[in-house]
């Protein structure tokens, strides 16, 4: 994410994250996204495929498979404080960026007004999955859609206006995307969370695995039960020192 979307204490309340897959955004962007709710911002999910080729099971059915994602889905969205997740269903692995697609996010946008949209990456070096590439393009086109009147007539009919130019603007400056190679900053939640049992759990000498995995229990439990949250202190000033090489000199 970049500078302008990471600082706190902002008016971006909005965020709407449209991914191919459900499972993107959790894998992706789902620290970013816990941070933003935890300062007051609300976020919406839109999964466009059903996700229903994604197994190695040979038992599996795209129909099982389908309902097995979604409930996943919705599980990883409740446990973030997600406002909702729509899915629109579509063939896993067969989405392509047509004007009916388009039509149906610009819809979306237009109704949710967000503040920041967050998708794939469509011109990430060697993005091998067509639904991202297909999402990611197609999410740049449906913003262009929404924001200019005389798209989507049947949409302003029924009262999803184009936005007013001022706000058209805003909203393309905040378009971001997820795990992009350029310009981006990375929040390394597994790092964060294993220095601190580093720190708290496993700093001394431990005899055996049996007493390790023991106190690794405890003071797991204990860390659940106290609700304990993670203090952010990884400002984008230090991501501009740290990850320099992803900040190119302007
Ligand atoms: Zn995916």
């Amino acid at each position: 994410m970049t500078e302008r979307t990471t600082q706190s204490n902002d008016t971006l309340k909005r965020v709407l994250a449209i991914m191919a897959h459900p499972d993107d955004a959790d894998l992706t962007c789902a620290g970013t996204l816990a941070k933003w709710i935890k300062a007051g911002r609300q976020v919406h999910y839109v999964v466009c495929t059903c996700g229903d080729k994604g197994t190695k099971d040979p038992h599996m059915t795209p129909h099982r498979l389908t309902a097995i994602r979604e409930e996943e889905q919705l599980a990883a969205a409740r446990k973030l404080g997600i406002e909702a997740v729509i899915f629109l269903r579509h063939k896993d692995g067969e989405l392509e960026a047509t004007k009916e697609f388009r039509a149906e996010i610009a819809m979306l946008i237009r109704h949710y007004k967000p503040d920041i949209v967050i998708t794939h990456d469509p011109w990430q070096p060697y993005q091998l999955h067509p639904d991202h590439r297909a999402v990611g393009i197609t999410v740049c086109d449906a913003i262009v859609a929404a924001r200019d009147h005389l798209f989507l007539p049947a949409q302003t009919a029924i009262g999803l206006e184009a936005f007013e130019p001022a706000e058209a603007r805003r909203i393309l400056r905040k378009l971001e995307f997820h795990f992009t190679p350029k310009h981006g900053s990375w929040l390394n939640i597994a790092e964060i969370e294993l220095s601190v049992l580093k720190r708290q759990c496993l700093a001394g000498r431990i005899a055996d695995i049996e007493t390790m995995r023991a106190e690794v229990h405890t003071w797991n439990t204990d860390r659940n039960n106290r609700k304990t949250e993670v203090d952010w202190q990884f400002r984008t000033k230090d991501a501009r020192i740290k990850l320099k090489r992803l900040y190119p000199k302007l």
